[in-house]
């Protein structure tokens, strides 16, 4: 089968070597030495100064919502991976949907500054496929109307923008280390802050809330992460460089395959450094994007509907609001298979698919 990802995995040794230590050690979890290693490496790695990893990127959506205090409406983009809107949900805010870009897939800025009302409390933006938001925009707005803007940059390892990582950006950012993203530490995150004000509450909301065994200061939650986790990314960071550019050679293929008369992808800036996360394509239908599935499907290849479907539409939403760009957008993409070591002869073959199919 050829999936839309395959999990990178380190030298089996290395990562063994790491768990001998761990048995030694006998300390599996609670901030261990691992994890301070890896969260030290990640701030050099990223170039960020204040930056907690903690069990999974849903999680760290939550903290950051904790941490800025944030509560009421929060304006959102219904082009995500439905994390993004459940941490809203989950910490008793409400997502106001506001519609997205039809070249980029990201949240339209000049729809944030209609949506708000006196109740917005902050603005949640994911860099969809790792393409950046119009980040000096919404900064402006965020500004002038005094709100809080938390970037879902799960899918952003290794961007950069302006010569800075794009998850430097905004009061927090978080990422996601799961195993399909482009750096995994099978599950994890980590959240990104501009406040080293914020540092020890991040610290501490990780964690329970409370500081050794006789100070409990507030509701935490347990968002850490072991050590276990923690030596899988200490195994990966090394090759990311070496994973983006094996990445950027498979979307250099497809894009000299597909018949783009009939087929749409994101714009992506070219004023950015890319890490060629995912390679969604539009179709000119829905149909026609059902049928392309089920030739390949033939084949034994599976492409993701990512994202499908748009937020807004999720039947447990408190409000609805119309998103047409991205329930349209939603309705005709799939991200086709994107990972180190798939063939370019596989590739051909999916494209080849694909093309006949239009
Ligand atoms: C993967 C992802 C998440 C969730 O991350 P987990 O680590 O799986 O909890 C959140 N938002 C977006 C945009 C994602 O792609």
């Amino acid at each position: 089968m050829i999936n839309v990802t395959k999990t990178y995995l380190p030298n089996k040794e290395q990562y063994i070597k790491y768990i001998d230590e761990i048995w030694e050690r006998v300390q599996l979890t609670n901030n261990g030495p691992l994890l301070r290693e890896l969260e030290s490496e990640l701030k050099k790695y990223l170039e960020v100064e204040n930056l907690y990893y903690c069990g999974n990127g849903t999680i760290v959506l939550q903290i950051a919502l904790k941490a800025l205090e944030v509560q009421g409406d929060i304006i959102t983009t219904p082009f995500s991976y439905c994390a993004t809107t459940n941490s809203i949900l989950w910490e008793n805010c409400t997502p106001v949907f506001v519609d997205i870009e039809p070249t980029t897939f990201n949240i339209d800025p000049a729809l944030i500054e209609q949506a708000i009302t006196p109740d917005t409390r902050a603005i949640m933006a994911t860099h969809v496929y790792g393409n950046p938001c119009q980040i000096e925009a919404i900064e402006t707005i965020a500004q002038k109307h005094n709100l809080k803007v938390i970037y879902d940059a799960a899918h952003a390892f290794g961007v950069k923008y302006r010569n800075r990582s794009l998850l430097s950006y905004g009061d927090i950012s978080t990422c996601s280390f799961h195993a399909t993203k482009v750096f995994h530490t099978i599950e994890g995150g980590a959240i990104i802050s501009n406040h080293p004000e914020l540092n020890e509450k991040l610290h501490l909301l990780r964690a329970f809330g409370h500081r050794g065994d006789e100070e409990y200061l507030f509701a935490g939650i347990n968002g850490k992460n072991s050590e276990f986790h923690a030596a899988m990314g200490l195994c990966n960071l090394p090759h990311v460089g070496a994973i983006i550019e094996a990445r950027k050679e498979v979307f250099g293929w497809y894009n000299d395959l597909l018949n783009w008369e009939k087929l749409q992808k994101p714009l992506i800036s070219d004023d950015i450094e890319y890490n060629y996360a995912y390679y969604p394509v539009v179709f000119e239908s829905e149909s026609v994007m059902r049928r392309v599935q089920a030739a390949l499907a033939e084949q034994d290849i599976v492409p993701r509907r990512y994202f499908y479907p748009s937020l807004n539409t999720l039947p447990f939403m408190p409000r609805r609001y119309a998103c047409p760009v991205s329930e349209d957008i939603a309705l005709r993409v799939l991200s086709l298979p994107l990972y180190v070591g798939l063939a370019q002869e596989e590739v051909q073959l999916i494209g080849t698919i694909i093309n006949q199919h239009l």
